[in-house]
């Protein structure tokens, strides 16, 4: 796909969701909040659907993992033994012509060396100058000049005080005009760091720490797993592609914890999983794939790492990182606190000594799933425009949200084919008994009825229900099928179950 083409289509899936209340500009009204997004009625409604399916398939179809809700906020040693207060961090560079700050690792590639032409001041006329690429080999991403910074890491947790402390009055008064910079600069720090805590930038960590209360508190036997949805604070230096990368978003993580040894077939039968379930709720599934980590990708206590890749329309990227964590985080913590964090198992022989029973640290396989990300790349695969005359030669052209019924922030419209003549009362009898049953329904008899057809198709509504004069006679209703078009009469008194059954059928939206 073209440049301008990819541009296209995220120009119209943003358009869209802010013309039909699926996601806002944060703080619009104010200028908007750089990389915060609200969602609104429609887009909570697709995230908390993508939530639950997740979770039915990861939690209550299964026997051997549970679900925990942990805080946001947690003890600050937790990032200190995890490695995400010396680690967490990007390289960050500035260009020296243009000024823009930009991440190292995901700026382009040139050999070291190669002659590079670019504009004076980040112009896109103007004076041109020629630079060689440095041997880090990457130049701006925005005006190509290989005149760049140093590195410096930037750590990308975002900061704050717990308690009735202004860290600031401590701070000014460690200050001492007699200390150089770099003093100052520690003396800040230091003051900051007595009592700060982090907002999580991953929900994985609380799994880890909270091993030993679930297990003990179901009576968990490994392999087992520990599932959570949450949201998580990245201060990411470059936030792109609107929903892709944020500072604030949403993930769905799942720590299944294995016997050693076990953890390469247990790699197998989670990417197999997890593949498994997009494919099941999208229209292409060959815009899904699995990349395995290169040796030089791979963190140093991991010893298989697998990236769940989407098509964007700027390319592959990552959707879901599933990882294979050894011992690592257990082991950290156990070491930090002295608290054992392991596990016997009285069936097993322990294969050092040779005697019954094994006391062991799990390894840990880590399917982790951006939801907001999902919530993206379902829209992106949902996305159809269709162009085309009907038999009388009239315009049939529609934009149609091929979301997954499961996925589709409602899962029918009723619409009355007229404002009167009992057709409104008719309808709001069908809705209350939908919406008594848990399904959430729309109740729509503004404009045409072919506007209304059409406004459904662009939010996904599966199905529309249209009454009309003879629902009156013979309690029946058509039901259109927001792929097809088609429609077919139904009776009232069945609409419940025929939605029912097309909901659970496995297909996918179109
Ligand atoms: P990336 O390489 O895209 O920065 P990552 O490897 O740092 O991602 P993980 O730490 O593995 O990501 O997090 C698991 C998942 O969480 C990612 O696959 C992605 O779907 C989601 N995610 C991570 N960072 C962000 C972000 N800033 N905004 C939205 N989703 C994110």
């Amino acid at each position: 796909m073209s440049h301008e083409t990819s541009q296209d289509t995220m120009a119209k899936i943003v358009s869209l969701c802010k013309r039909r209340g699926f996601i806002f500009q944060s703080s619009e009204i104010y200028g908007g909040l750089r990389s915060c997004y609200d969602y609104g009625p429609l887009g909570v409604e697709l995230k908390r659907n993508i939530a639950n399916e997740w979770w039915r398939s990861m939690v209550y179809e299964r026997e051997d993992v549970v679900g925990i809700d942990a805080s946001i906020m947690m003890h600050p040693k937790v990032w200190q033994t995890s490695g995400h207060l010396s680690g967490f961090s990007d390289p960050l560079v500035d260009c020296l012509n243009c000024r823009e700050r930009f991440r190292a690792d995901k700026a382009p590639k040139h050999a070291p060396g190669t002659e590079i032409t670019f504009h004076k001041g980040g112009k896109t006329s103007g004076e041109k100058q020629k630079g060689p690429v440095s041997e880090k080999g990457y130049v701006c991403p925005v005006c190509s000049c290989p005149n760049l910074s140093s590195e410096r890491q930037f750590n990308l947790m975002f900061r704050t005080s717990l308690g009735p402390v202004d860290p600031t009055g401590d701070m000014l008064a460690a200050v001492k005009p007699e200390m150089s910079s770099e003093e100052k600069r520690a003396a800040v720090d230091e003051v900051g760091a007595r009592s700060a805590v982090y907002l999580r930038p991953e929900t994985a960590q609380a799994m880890f720490v909270q091993f030993l209360n679930v297990q003990q508190s179901m009576s968990m036997k490994v392999p087992f797993g520990i599932a959570q949805v949450g949201k998580s604070f990245r201060n990411e230096i470059v936030v792109e592609h609107f929903i892709f990368r944020s500072c604030e978003f949403e993930q769905m993580e799942m720590e299944f914890f294995c016997e050693p040894g076990t953890q390469g077939e247990w790699m197998k039968y989670w990417c197999g999983e997890r593949m498994a379930w997009y494919k099941r709720y999208a229209n292409s599934g060959d815009k899904f794939r699995l990349r395995a980590h290169d040796d030089d990708e791979l963190a140093h206590y991991s010893d298989e790492c697998y990236d769940v890749e989407y098509l964007y329309p700027w390319g592959w990227g990552e959707l879901e990182g599933i990882a294979s964590r050894t011992d690592y985080d257990l082991g950290k913590h156990a070491e930090a606190t002295g608290v054992k964090l392991s596990y016997f198992d009285q069936n097993k022989t322990d294969p050092q000594t040779g005697k019954p029973g094994w006391r062991y640290t799990p390894y840990v396989i880590e399917p982790a799933a951006g939801l907001t990300r999902s919530v993206l790349c379902f829209l992106l695969d949902a996305y159809h425009e269709e162009k085309g005359l009907d038999h009388e030669g009239n315009d049939k052209s529609r934009v149609v949200l091929k979301l997954h019924p499961k996925f589709a922030p409602f899962k029918a419209a009723i619409l009355p084919l007229v404002k009167k003549d009992g057709l409104p009362e008719k309808g709001r009898e069908i809705v209350k008994t939908l919406r008594r049953a848990g399904l959430n329904v729309s109740y729509d008899e503004q404009q045409s009825i072919g506007k209304r057809y059409a406004r459904h198709d662009e939010i996904g509504t599966p199905y529309c229900l249209t009454v009309d004069m003879q629902s009156l006679s013979d309690n029946t209703v058509t039901i259109r099928d927001r792929d097809t078009a088609t429609q077919q009469r139904i009776k009232i008194d069945d609409v419940l179950a025929v939605i029912q059954t097309r909901l659970n059928s496995e297909q996918t939206g179109c």
